[in-house]
């Protein structure tokens, strides 16, 4: 008898999502709405057209794509073994490698350069705390093909449009310039020597990088280190002319475009596919996750990753981030409206009745909702009118026994002077437009 009732227990016991997965609420949902509204009206008014890739990936696309010697790749992959068949495979932590894998498979560039988007959950195994979760969601932009420091300051002005439809102000923009590989070899030379210099002042994980990729020293959060970081020999003044003169190009551009940027010698980004310009949008309203989106130049990428070089750029956002900086700032979009028509009814015929009524408002693109009493009979009129407030509509449909002896409906205004009138059944489709156009004027 115990056991039996420990069994019962033991299946009924609740269970919760996985930690740092969050569930996007229907609260939320007019929110989430509105940003991705904003982002598809943005990537058109560019040109941009949508690539939505898998979400798990060969566990390679990412370890060649971002570089092994990066905190996503070394420690935030959920990465696990197909068990069919033993392949390696990972929950996509960021949208780039992906895309760049299929634009390769799909020779999506054979015939020139493309601009591509994307949006979806990303997962990383992080510590879960304010904007930084397991699962959050970017959206992204891509530009492959194109080498000019025209397309560096495009997808900057895009991001700077972005925070004005979305009514956001400060956000800064932070920009440097990673240079090529040889300039950077040459930095890194230097900034070994002075990080050995200062070995007693790095915290473990940088004494760590400071054999495997010492310039990731810079983007360190540790407080402790940021004098010596500061006082690190910088990268931008081991740059050579090609490399300056394309970062002069995209920074006059966006003076051109009134755009302010500062230049952030310590940007370098957590991935390893970088080169020349990099950029972060930041913010101070959202503590110590500020960074709203960035991006940058990745011209080895593509080759990196099996395909015919070409040089790109592009930038991700993280969509919860933003929601939060909308949501501090007070910018948020008011909640959508509610249904237009409820439709109330007794159960039986009238429930029949109803339906049909609202399958016909629907068809006309009157959105409805019918009432459905929780326990499958039916309910009074007094408690489906509450619903009825509830739901938002502008009127309430109303078919009781008495209307449907009569081949009637009744309409009531819920949202102004509560006048009721009887209309035939054939006829509710035409008075709900009147009212509803009537009540729009
Ligand atoms: P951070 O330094 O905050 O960890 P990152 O450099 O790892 O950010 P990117 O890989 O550049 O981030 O991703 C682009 C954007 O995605 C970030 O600017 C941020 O807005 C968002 N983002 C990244 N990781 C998370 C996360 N774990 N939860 C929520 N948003 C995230
Ligand atoms: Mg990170």
């Amino acid at each position: 008898m115990t056991e039996d009732k420990n069994k019962k227990t033991e299946k009924t016991l609740k269970i919760n999502g996985v930690r740092g997965m969050n569930d996007l609420l229907p609260a939320d949902a007019a929110q989430w709405a509105h940003l991705e509204h904003v982002l598809r009206d943005l990537t058109r008014a560019y040109g941009y057209e949508f690539l939505r890739t898998p979400i798990v990936e060969a566990t390679a696309v990412f370890q060649r794509g971002i570089g092994e010697v990066t905190d996503i790749v070394e420690k935030e992959m959920y990465s696990f073994e197909d068990r069919l068949n033993g392949e390696q495979l990972t929950l996509r932590p960021e949208g780039t490698a992906a895309i760049v894998r299929s634009v390769i498979e799909n020779n999506l560039i054979y015939e020139g350069p493309k601009r591509l988007w994307y949006t979806g959950p990303m997962f990383r195994h992080e510590r879960p705390q304010r904007g930084r979760y397991r699962q959050f969601h970017q959206f992204g932009i891509e530009a492959l093909g194109f080498a000019g420091p025209d397309i560096d300051a495009e997808i900057i002005l895009m991001g700077q449009r972005l925070w004005d439809e979305l009514g956001l102000k400060g956000v800064r923009l932070e920009i440097n310039s990673l240079g090529q590989a040889d300039e950077r070899a040459v930095h890194r030379a230097a900034l070994v020597t002075y990080f050995e210099k200062n070995a007693a002042q790095l915290d473990e994980d940088s004494q760590r990088r400071l054999l495997t990729n010492p310039l990731r020293i810079l983007d360190s959060k540790n407080l402790a280190m940021q004098a010596l970081i500061e006082g690190a020999p910088k990268l931008l003044d081991f740059l050579g002319e090609a490399s300056l003169k394309h970062f002069d190009a995209v920074q006059a551009l966006l003076k051109a475009n009134n755009i302010p940027c500062k230049i952030n010698p310590r940007l370098v980004r957590g991935l390893d596919y970088y080169n020349l310009t990099v950029f972060e949008w930041v913010t101070d309203e959202l503590g110590a996750q500020g960074t709203i989106a960035g991006g940058g130049r990745y011209d080895p990428l593509i080759e990196r990753m099996g395909g015919k070089a070409a040089p790109a750029c592009g930038w991700a956002m993280g969509m919860e981030r933003v929601l939060e900086l909308m949501k501090v700032s007070g910018s948020l979009p008011e909640a959508a409206p509610g249904c237009d028509i409820f439709v109330l009814h007794q159960g039986g015929e009238t429930l029949t009745a109803a339906m049909i009524i609202a399958e016909r408002l629907r068809s006309a693109g009157i959105d409805t909702i019918l009432f459905c009493p929780p326990d499958g009979q039916s309910a009074s009129f007094k408690s489906q009118m509450k619903k009825a407030d509830a739901s938002g509509a502008a009127y309430a449909v109303i078919i009781g026994p008495d209307e449907l002896a009569k081949d009637e409906a009744q309409i009531k205004d819920l949202r102004g002077t509560g006048e009721q009138q009887s209309v035939a059944l054939d006829k509710v489709l035409d008075a709900v437009i009147d009212a509803l156009v009537g009540s729009s004027e």
